[in-house]
């Protein structure tokens, strides 16, 4: 994507000091899913990044990748897989826990048949932070047997280290925007 772009997409972002706690910058999409422009800017540069190099899933994470991942795996023409918070999935499931910026224990879970042996998969959510929450979505993926081609998102907070520790575990990491 050209400068002016990536800029327009960024400015497009509101950024909301002490929230949810004191000390997180938190990094609200809502303003530019409003601007449709901006909006489409970004959906744009991941359908032309994933197009035609034969992924064939589309996972999201809850709840920001259930708008970006949704949009994109219908224009590449393949399956969306929603990877979810504890409890909210009907059918049997896979389960990883891993522990949050402040020592919490969150735990994702996706359908055990969500994705196929040997299925290429695209992770996507609005963001990394300490990565924990994308690094627990690939190992559901790969424990089930299926290929991570890449985690993507919107923003990268590249001073928690979170893409460092997500590459380190051997996935690939694509940001549109990256925050020092
Ligand atoms: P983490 O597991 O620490 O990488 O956190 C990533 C998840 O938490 C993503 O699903 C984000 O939506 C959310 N998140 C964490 N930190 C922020 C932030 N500063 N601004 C917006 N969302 C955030």
């Amino acid at each position: 994507a050209k400068p002016q772009t990536l800029d327009f997409i960024r400015n497009s972002i509101r950024d909301i000091p002490n929230w949810p706690e004191p000390g997180v910058m938190f990094r609200d999409i809502s303003t530019m899913l409003q601007n449709p422009q901006a909006f489409r800017a970004v959906v744009d540069i991941f359908v032309d990044r994933y197009k035609g190099i034969g992924i064939d899933v589309v996972a999201g994470l809850d709840a920001r990748g259930f708008i970006f991942g949704p949009i994109v795996a219908y224009e590449l023409g393949i399956g969306f897989v929603p990877i979810r918070k504890k409890g909210k999935l009907p059918y049997t499931t896979v389960s990883k826990s891993y522990t949050l910026e402040y020592g919490d224990v969150s735990t994702v879970e996706m359908h055990i048949d969500a994705v196929k042996k040997s299925d290429k998969v695209v992770v996507i959510d609005d963001l990394i932070a300490t990565g924990g929450t994308m690094l627990a979505a690939c190992s559901l993926i790969t424990d089930l047997g299926a290929k991570v081609h890449e985690c993507a998102v919107v923003s990268d907070l590249l001073y928690l280290k979170g893409s460092d520790l997500i590459k380190e575990r051997g996935f690939e990491v694509f940001s549109i925007l990256e925050y020092k």
